[in-house]
């Protein structure tokens, strides 16, 4: 009797009890308000990064909305430490910040914060070096070879390039195959060895220190599709004093979003940056060596994605029938013209 009671009592517990202790969020800010122009949508892409963390149903997801260019920062002053992690979906030039509120952000990484950056992130203060430090590698926003080498996969190792150069290109956006470095990261343990990613701008010639930095990811640079003909790190984790970091390339708009690695592995990247676990299981949608797989709803909250589901950087098709892709991923017409450039 005493025993079928203790069984009972523990399977009230279970039931009334566990749900809450599983359900104790983990806080996260998701930081906005700047961009290097309106190629990156912020405002499209904030809600699109808070959708796909409140849906694993383990974080309290704040945004915080930095003061635009030419705003006052005077009273910004963000409260990092009621949070676990902190993404960046920013990205502003170096000068933007008052040293105070570097020295704070910096502060509280390296006592243990965590920090997502996203895509145009890595463009972001191009020369404030504890940035640097933090995200390992970036483009653009005058990153040279003083920022610190190229780094890329050749031969089954990280490998470096300090030959002058200028950081960050991509070709036009097109669907491309990714493959994982480093299964045994919790990140990326239980992952396919390769899969194909939504289209999206493939980052290559990301430059910077590169210290304390696992590449997790890479993907082929394909010179056809004006690639550096190299492995380009896409996925990568890095140390900075006690905090953790996850940097992920993927993310130019929400169709780029919508890719159902890059929500897993954002999804997946936010908790170990915050926890230094995953507890997340692989969904049975995510892509395969030879498939993509995207999500429409996540699509569809970009307002592009009503042009078709790879516009690329080139005139558009006629809309799509809904809910399938607009067009095959191939290459894009002869009379095309050149592509804006953008980051
Ligand atoms: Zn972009």
């Amino acid at each position: 009797m005493k025993k079928f009671l203790c069984r009972t009592i523990l399977g009230i517990l279970c039931l009334l009890g566990l749900p809450s202790f599983a359900a104790t969020p983990i806080h996260v800010m998701i930081l906005d308000g700047e961009s290097a122009a309106s190629y990156h949508k912020w405002k499209v892409v904030t809600p699109i990064l808070k959708k796909e963390l409140d849906e694993v149903g383990l974080f309290d997801v704040d945004v915080v909305t930095a003061p635009p260019a030419g705003g006052d920062f005077s009273a910004f002053h963000p409260d990092w430490g009621k949070y676990k992690v902190i993404v960046f979906n920013y990205d502003a030039p170096e000068d933007r910040w008052p040293a105070e509120l570097k020295a704070s952000f910096e502060k509280y990484i390296k006592d243990g914060g965590g920090l997502v950056s996203v895509h145009a992130s890595d463009n972001a203060f191009g020369g404030w070096q504890e940035f640097n430090e933090m995200i390992g590698v970036g483009g653009w926003r005058g990153r040279n070879e003083k920022s610190g080498p190229h780094w890329f996969y050749k031969d089954g190792k990280l490998t470096s390039d300090d030959s002058p150069g200028r950081a960050g290109s991509h070709g036009p956006r097109l669907p491309f195959k990714v493959t994982v470095q480093d299964s045994e990261h919790p990140i990326t343990k239980g992952l396919p060895k390769t899969w194909m990613h939504q289209g999206d701008e493939l980052y290559s010639n990301l430059r910077g220190p590169g210290k304390n930095m696992t590449v997790l990811a890479t993907a082929y640079s394909d010179p056809a599709n004006h690639g550096t003909g190299l492995d380009e790190p896409q996925l990568m984790v890095l140390s900075y004093g006690k905090g953790r970091i996850f940097h992920t390339a993927y993310g130019h708009d929400g169709l780029a979003l919508s890719s159902v690695d890059a929500i897993v592995t954002f999804q997946r990247g936010v908790e170990w940056a915050a926890t230094g676990k995953v507890t997340q299981r692989v969904p049975t949608s995510f892509p395969t060596a030879d498939t993509v797989s995207y999500r429409t709803d996540i699509a569809a909250m970009d307002p592009n994605y009503a042009k078709g589901m790879n516009p690329m950087d080139l005139p558009v098709p006629p809309p799509p029938a809904r809910g399938g892709l607009s067009t095959p991923a191939g290459t894009p017409p002869a009379s095309a013209p050149a592509p804006t450039p953008q980051h």
